[in-house]
């Protein structure tokens, strides 16, 4: 009766939301705080994450990002809220996506790529976190009933904050195992609707497994030695071939990309 008693303003709460929202392809999954919560929770992270990181400022290369992460967008199934796209200067070889359609690329990882496909891949994979919400619903499992029923009821800003702290430590952890297989999956997909071509995703996938020194915030933590990894590196080969033969107008762009990288710190 206590674990019903719990239970009940969970209940109340998804009636009152109308829970079910359309994921990617158009998968149904329970999700309780709304975008406009999810974008106002992402505003705030915002703040923190410049406030807590120095942002790299280029303007060719901010608008080189935005270009191409708008164009992965207009390929994705989510498109109730805007995407923004920043750059942190550090030697972290890095990204992560914070809930509202905020995503952050260092400078360590933009140098270790070689092509504009690769960096298509890597903001793909981000984009297809915030289309699968994947970050909300941890964050909504991590608040507990009572603080989340008072962030999607109330005008609390406890809540918010609450969100806002939970959101900030939770950018740094680990996604589920199914949570990477939707975004590899995804990602693989919406970047070759954009035009670009898949196999970048798989070369970036090796560069990255083979470099993991084991930092905390190393990008996603792929590592060779992880079965983990294996099995992402096996299921994104598998999706590329079963869309074999591939158009030889999928782009790479390698020389564009070359020539903003010498401009990097
Ligand atoms: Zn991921």
């Amino acid at each position: 009766m206590r674990r019903m008693m719990k239970l009940l303003p969970m209940v109340v709460l998804a009636l009152l939301v109308g829970c079910a929202t359309t994921g990617p392809g158009g998968k149904q999954s329970l999700i309780l705080i709304g975008s406009d919560t999810e974008v106002a929770i992402g505003q705030n992270m915002d703040t923190e994450v410049r406030t807590q990181n120095k942002i790299y400022t280029d303007s060719s290369w901010n608008a080189y990002v935005t270009r191409i992460g708008n164009r992965i967008v207009a390929q994705c199934d989510r498109r109730d809220i805007d995407y923004h796209f920043a750059i942190i200067e550090s030697d972290q070889v890095n990204a992560f996506a914070a809930p509202g359609g905020y995503i952050y690329l260092y400078t360590g990882l933009l140098k270790t790529m070689e092509n504009e496909a690769e960096l298509a891949s890597v903001m793909a994979h981000e984009i297809s976190h915030i289309v699968a919400r994947h970050s909300i619903k941890r964050l909504q499992v991590a608040m507990g009933v009572a603080m989340l029923q008072e962030l999607v009821l109330g005008e609390s800003s406890e809540a918010l904050n609450t969100a806002v702290n939970l959101g900030l430590s939770l950018s740094f952890a680990e996604y589920s195992r199914e949570n990477e297989r939707e975004a590899d999956s995804y990602g693989v997909m919406y970047m070759t609707r954009a035009g670009y071509n898949p196999e970048a995703a798989l070369t970036m996938f090796q560069k990255l497994a083979s470099m993991s020194d084991g930092s905390p915030n190393f990008f996603e933590r792929l590592s060779l030695s992880h079965p983990e990894t294996q099995e992402r590196i096996t299921n994104t080969n598998s999706q590329i071939d079963s869309m074999r033969p591939l158009s030889s107008e999928l782009e790479t762009n390698a020389g564009r990309y070359q020539s903003l990288k010498t401009r990097l710190p």
